[in-house]
């Protein structure tokens, strides 16, 4: 496996690649790499020649507020994960390969950004849009996978490339969780034991909210007070949202029908944990993708 930490040797290894023919597939990740990554590159690797995962803690995407030294880092760890799940390349590049400037260039992708995560992460999606945007001119892959845990980031990263016009593919990845529900993420690794235990609450209250759906509720505020009772009972208590929205363009659903994204934030201890259904709400009630 390769590893690049600067982009002219990225390019030159990728040139070469696409003059024999080879696609690329890129994975971007900010590391500390766990199951969910692990599926992504998975499909990433079923999707073209050359597969690259990047690891990069993009600081453009934490506020003020936010605790981007706190990140968890395990690059020696990471690197031997992409080695074993068959990566061909891995991009690590340092802050100032990234960000040689004072940045004053943003892909902002309006409307989408605001709700959900928008609403209290102010400037994150368009960190995101951003580095996603130089990942892309940077690597310039044929396909790109993004994981749907995140799909309100997925969403996004699809409007941009459509509006921006850039040649990529992107694939979905299901959301990985652990056996007892807790959708895997980097963070997990703040929660003690307790925590962990609390925090496996925020998808047993997701599905508190498809049982109210199969049970033919179809307000969206009582689908979500459904789901904020049972994280209050599991102990989940500072809820930063739950909502019930169109998983198009997240805008309010007056009734529940068509594809809906059932979608909590929450704080366990220290860590902020998000996590989703994407549903198809018909007579029936079947989980689906976003895209
Ligand atoms: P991150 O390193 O957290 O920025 O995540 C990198 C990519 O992995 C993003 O596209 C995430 O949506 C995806 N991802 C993170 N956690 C999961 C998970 N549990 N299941 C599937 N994909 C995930």
């Amino acid at each position: 496996m390769e590893r690049f930490s600067t982009i002219a040797s990225l390019r030159s290894y990728l040139r070469a690649g696409k003059q024999r023919g080879n696609s690329i597939a890129l994975v971007p990740t900010m590391g500390a790499l766990h199951g969910g990554h692990r599926r992504c590159v998975e499909i990433a690797r079923e999707s073209a020649d050359i597969l690259l995962v990047s690891i990069f803690v993009n600081p453009t995407q934490f506020s003020a507020s936010e605790d981007l030294a706190g990140y968890p880092v395990t690059l020696e760890r990471d690197l031997e994960d992409c080695q074993a799940w068959g990566c061909d390349a891995v991009f690590t590049p340092e802050m100032h390969e990234m960000y040689r400037s004072k940045q004053i260039a943003w892909v902002d992708v309006d409307g989408i950004s605001q709700p959900l995560c928008g609403r209290t992460r102010v400037g994150h999606f368009r960190g995101v849009g951003t580095v996603v945007a130089k990942l892309f001119h940077m690597v310039e892959p044929d396909v790109a996978v993004f994981g749907q845990k995140d799909a309100q980031q997925a969403l996004v990263i699809q409007r941009m490339v459509e509006q921006l016009n850039f040649p990529v593919q992107l694939r979905l990845c299901p959301t990985i969780r652990d056996a007892d529900g807790l959708a895997l993420s980097s963070r997990n690794r703040y929660l003690s034991d307790d925590e962990r235990k609390r925090a496996t609450g925020i998808f047993a209250a997701l599905q508190a909210g498809r049982r109210a759906l199969v049970g033919g509720e179809r307000a969206p505020e009582a689908v979500c007070r459904v789901v904020a009772s049972a994280l209050r009972e599991s102990g989940v208590t500072e809820i930063e949202y739950v909502e019930l929205i169109d998983a198009q363009d997240l805008k309010p659903l007056a009734t529940v029908q068509g594809t809906v994204l059932l979608a909590v934030a929450a704080r366990v201890g220290v860590a902020r944990l998000i996590d989703n259904l994407v549903l198809q709400v018909g007579r029936n009630v079947e989980d689906t993708t976003l895209f």
